[in-house]
C-alpha cells in the first residue's frame, strides 16, 4: 500500500522554501499528470507533470515498499542532494490527495478544458472590469456634467443680480458761468466729489431751459455712461 505521510513529505524536501513552493503549486493545481508503476520488487515508481506558465517540470519520486522515499530527481535546478524542490513537493501532495491503491495508476487534467475554462473566467473578469469602467465613466460625466450645469446657474445668478434699489444722492456744488463747468457730489453710502463734467452747447442749452435737479441728474446719468 502507497501512503506517503506529511514527515516524509517533511524529511525529503528539507528546505522549508521549498515546501512553501511545493504547496502554492498543489494549490494552485500545477500538477496536471501522474503516472505510477509498481516493479517486481514492490518499489513505486512516480513520476509527475508540473505546467508552471507554460513551463514543464518532470519530478520523479521512488518509493519503497514501506512507502519511504527513497530517492527524488526532477529536471530544474532547484533539488540538490540537501532537499527536493517544490516540483517534487507538490507531486508528493498530489500522491497524497489522490491516494491510489491499484496500479499502474494515471491521473491526467483535462488540459482542454482547464483551457477553456480558464478562458470562461478571464472573460468574465474582463466583462465585470469593463462594467466597473463604465459606471466608472458614466459617473465621471454625471459629475462634470454637475458641475457644468452649476457653473452655468451661477453665471446666470451673477448676471441678473439687481442693481440697489437705494437711490444715488446727488448735489451740485458748482456751475461755472455760462461754460458750464460743473461739479457734482455724488454716492450712494458716501457721496464723491465729481468735478468739472463738460457739457456741450445742446446741453447747456437744455440746462438753461429746465434748470431743475431732477433733469440734471439724467443727464448727468446719461454723461457717464
Ligand atoms: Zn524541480
Amino acid at each position: 500500500m502507497l501512503f506517503i505521510t506529511d514527515n516524509e513529505f517533511e524529511r525529503v524536501v528539507s528546505r522549508a522554501r521549498n515546501r512553501d513552493i511545493a504547496r502554492e503549486y498543489y494549490r494552485r493545481d500545477y500538477v496536471v499528470n501522474v503516472s505510477i508503476t509498481i516493479d517486481n520488487r514492490g518499489y513505486y515508481h512516480i513520476s509527475g507533470k508540473v505546467m508552471i506558465n507554460g513551463n514543464i517540470y518532470l519530478p520523479r519520486v521512488l518509493v519503497n515498499p514501506n512507502s519511504k522515499i527513497v530517492s527524488t530527481d526532477c529536471n530544474c535546478i532547484y533539488a540538490d542532494e540537501y532537499t527536493a524542490c517544490g516540483h517534487i513537493g507538490a507531486l508528493i501532495l498530489k500522491v497524497q490527495e489522490l491516494s491510489p491503491n491499484t496500479f499502474p495508476y494515471r491521473y491526467a487534467v483535462d488540459l482542454e478544458k482547464r483551457a477553456q475554462e480558464e478562458k470562461k473566467s478571464a472573460m468574465r473578469e474582463r466583462l465585470l472590469w469593463e462594467q466597473q469602467m463604465a459606471e466608472f465613466r458614466r459617473m465621471e460625466r454625471e459629475k462634470e456634467t454637475n458641475a457644468l450645469t452649476d457653473y452655468i446657474k451661477n453665471q446666470l445668478v451673477n448676471q441678473f443680480t439687481p442693481v440697489s434699489s437705494k437711490p444715488v444722492h446727488l448735489k451740485l456744488l458748482r456751475a461755472d458761468g455760462w461754460n458750464f463747468n460743473i461739479t457734482f457730489k455724488v454716492g450712494r453710502e458716501r457721496d464723491y466729489i465729481v468735478k468739472r463734467v463738460f457739457l456741450t452747447l445742446y446741453h447747456k442749452c437744455k440746462i438753461m431751459n429746465i434748470m431743475l435737479m431732477e433733469r440734471l441728474y439724467l443727464l448727468f446719468i446719461i454723461l457717464i455712461f
